[in-house]
């Protein structure tokens, strides 16, 4: 039986609904613990949620467990949204963290930005929001001050550790009533930090269910990480990316340069990485996609275990399309 105590665990995502919750916990009298659980796919700026953080004198606690997220992301009990966003049991693999730190920091509950009927999958009614709860062994443990009225009591309530009256009944889409409330509670720096959830792109999610059945790839969080850029290519097995821009050849070049790459030898152009190095065939057909995207350059330099130069003419657009994952816009 959990004893109530005024220490609680935030789940803070970095948009304006935790940032609320945290700060209506605060003024309630709390010690209030956010928490951020980092996965390979919601991409957020870590520095800017804690600088949001910083007018309100807490430390944000970082959780990440690659390799759990990976399993569960590859057989979720509760299914994937529109595309790869396993959007239900994501959540109790949050809430399941909270509790995590909620004993490790002897708080006593976990508060949520949650906000009743707000997202199609996770939010959609009570029912789910109590599944999540009992899925991650929280039942009646999670408190979400914003829609709380319009929810049956929690144990914080029901024990009067929360003044039921205090808290909110904001329902639905519209961002009107948060906006007013930050408004109330002076909270001026709630932009989201950019980046979302790449689960929820079709395209990124075309590029990871390819990906899925290769062992080596779906929990090798380099491979993971380069899904995010560039033009992606399956050649005889082997994964090929090739940068589309300046910005992904210098991001290629300098956060995947322990890979085997093609490039251009003397003139700007776009760069090619293999995730593990291929046979000479297929480097020379990797080759042939760079020069594709490469128009000035005359010769192309292959830099793995070897080093050598390669001449060669650009592949035509059919033959490239047969290689690409993801359709041929992707
Ligand atoms: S949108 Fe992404 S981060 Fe949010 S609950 Fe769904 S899978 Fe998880």
């Amino acid at each position: 039986m959990t004893i109530l105590n005024r220490r609680c665990v935030v789940l803070h995502s970095g948009g304006l609904d935790s940032l609320l919750s945290l700060v209506i916990m605060k003024n309630l009298g709390f010690e209030a613990i956010p928490l951020f659980i980092k996965t390979p796919f919601y991409d957020k700026d870590i520095n800017s949620i804690k600088e949001q953080l910083e007018p309100f004198g807490v430390e944000l606690t970082i959780k990440e467990d690659f390799k759990g997220y990976m399993s569960m992301l590859k057989n979720p009990r509760f299914g994937y949204g529109k595309n790869l966003n396993p959007c239900i049991d994501c959540k109790i693999f949050f809430y399941k963290k909270a509790k995590e730190l909620m004993e490790e920091a002897q708080a006593s509950f976990v508060v949520t930005g949650e906000v009743l009927g707000q997202r199609p999958m996770s939010q959609r009614s009570y029912t789910i929001l109590r599944t999540l709860e009992k899925q991650s062994g929280l039942s009646d443990l999670v408190l979400r001050p914003l829609s709380a009225q319009c929810l049956p009591e929690t144990k914080m309530e029901q024990e009067s550790i929360v003044d039921r009256e205090k808290l909110y009944c904001i329902q639905g889409r519209a961002r009107k009533i948060q906006l007013e409330l930050a408004q109330n509670l002076g909270i001026e720096n709630f932009e989201s930090p950019a980046g979302g959830c790449l689960l929820t792109d079709v395209q990124f999610s075309a590029r990871l269910e390819e990906a899925m059945n290769r062992k080596e790839e779906f929990h090798n969080p380099k491979a993971i990480e380069l899904l995010r850029i560039g033009r992606h290519f399956r050649i005889d097995g082997f994964k090929f990316v090739v940068s589309r821009n300046e910005k992904e050849t210098k991001e290629l070049l300098e956060n995947f340069d322990l890979l085997p790459i093609v490039m251009c030898l003397n003139e700007p152009g776009a760069v090619g990485v293999f995730l593990k190095e291929p046979h000479m065939d297929t480097i020379i057909k990797g080759a042939s996609i760079v020069k594709r995207y490469s128009r000035k350059a005359k010769n192309l330099v292959f830099k793995g275990s070897r080093e050598f130069i390669i001449d060669i003419k650009p592949m035509r657009g059919e033959e490239v399309n047969k290689y690409r994952i993801g359709g041929i816009n992707a």
